[in-house]
């Protein structure tokens, strides 16, 4: 049997982790908790995650694995919030979870927090518990404001993240960006450690490319493929107006994977813009499609595009290249540290233009300029969940004496 390591308080408020991955507000943040919570437990940890009920039909305790459970407390109205409107339901999820903790004679050695909205209730729970909190903000205010100007972030996100960037005992950085980023919002060097996220290598493997087209009904002779939430950040109209630049070439498609009913708004934006470009006939907006399903994607594509204007980290250029499929994309999260020129795949600049993105993506539509798959793959090898659990753990273990 194996001997427990540590009791964890994890915090994802605004986000359950079990929500439906590739809508507005659950993305990269509740893949990574999914994932290092499984392979922290086969460590020793045991974990209970805490979010907010927000309307789902999930039960308020589930065991997601041995030793990890996922608790739903209620904390405002029961549906679907914005970041900004939650806010205010900060004091009723933390007495909502001092209960829970009373009731079941609970305690923890840890505070596991995720965005600084987590990290706003972590701040006092390390209070009345007296405990150190580790904080990950998955993505920085400051940085987002800089990179894009259509989503402007508030002060108070702003300002809570540099008091969390001071108060917390250790912070963990997914990218050496965003270690600098850390320090310049106040952190100091000795409390951040760096760890970036993971990919899951057994399920984001290569597969055949004909078949995976035949099984997802892709018919095109060329497939340019995007995978993400829709949202301004993400560079959609860039890519977009690149692929007019692309029009010419026979049988090609643009393939856009992830929103929801939330994100009809900037969908129906989008397919305005395709109209006017006139290239509506060659994109597909797929809308969400389920995690499991997304390896045949990425193969099915000879192209990943990540037009981003920010990214924390960019899961979804991990898991293309863990398909063995090269990555056109801007220098945003961990991209300029994996990406290799010209062979797996294409680093431009962040304010690039729509055609040089054009340019760099006709490269790998080009048949002869693939670098075989398996050594695409073989260039992520290290980003496996069971090492990253790892190097969190050594942050953990310097917090639980
Ligand atoms: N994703 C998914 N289905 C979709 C759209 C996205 O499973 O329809 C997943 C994708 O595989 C990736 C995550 O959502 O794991 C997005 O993470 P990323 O770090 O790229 O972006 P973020 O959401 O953190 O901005």
């Amino acid at each position: 049997m194996l001997s427990r390591k540590g009791r964890i308080a994890v915090l994802s408020f605004h986000s359950c982790p079990m929500g439906r991955i590739g809508g507005k507000d659950t993305g990269g943040m509740s893949i990574y908790l999914r994932e290092l919570s499984r392979e922290l437990q086969k460590l020793g940890f045991t974990l209970d995650i805490y979010t907010r009920l927000n309307g789902d039909k999930h039960p308020v305790l589930m065991k997601l694995y041995p030793g990890v459970r996922l608790i739903h407390l209620e904390a405002g109205p029961q549906e679907h919030l914005d970041k900004l409107q939650v806010y205010k339901y900060l004091n009723l999820f933390n007495l909502s979870l001092e209960s829970f903790r009373r009731e079941k004679g609970l305690h923890y050695d840890l505070i596991f927090s995720h965005y600084w909205l987590s990290g706003w209730a972590g701040l006092q729970l390390q209070k009345w518990w007296q405990i150190p909190q580790v904080i990950m903000f998955h993505t920085l205010g400051a940085m987002k404001n800089a990179s894009c100007r259509e989503e402007a972030e508030p002060r108070l996100r702003l300002e809570t993240e540099k008091l969390l960037a001071r108060r917390c005992q250790r912070v963990i950085a997914a990218t050496k960006k965003e270690k600098e980023q850390l320090i310049s919002l106040g952190a100091k060097p000795e409390n951040i450690r760096a760890v970036p996220c993971g990919v899951n290598l057994e399920l984001f493997r290569p597969l055949d490319k004909k078949k995976s087209r035949q099984k997802l009904g892709l018919e095109a002779e060329k497939i340019i493929l995007f995978v993400g939430r829709l949202e301004p950040i993400k560079g959609l109209k860039r890519l977009l107006r690149a692929a007019k630049y692309l029009k010419g070439r026979h049988g090609l498609k643009l393939v856009i994977v992830g929103g929801d009913e939330h994100s009809l708004e900037e969908i129906r934006m989008l397919e305005k813009l395709a109209h006017s470009l006139q290239i509506r006939d060659m994109v597909s907006f797929l809308g969400l499609v389920d995690h499991e399903m997304l390896p045949y994607y990425y193969s099915a594509a000879d192209v990943c595009a990540v037009a981003s204007y920010y990214e924390s980290f960019g899961l979804v250029a991990l898991e293309a290249l863990s398909c063995g499929t090269p990555v056109v994309a801007t220098e945003v999260g961990i991209l300029p540290e994996i990406i290799r020129q010209g062979e797996t795949g294409y680093l431009l600049p962040n304010n690039c233009s729509a055609s040089s993105l054009a340019d760099r993506l006709a490269y790998f539509l080009d048949k002869n300029s693939r670098y075989p798959a398996a050594a695409v793959r073989e260039t992520v090898s290290s980003f496996g969940w069971h090492d990253i659990a790892h190097q969190v753990k050594e942050v953990f273990d310097e917090m639980i004496s």
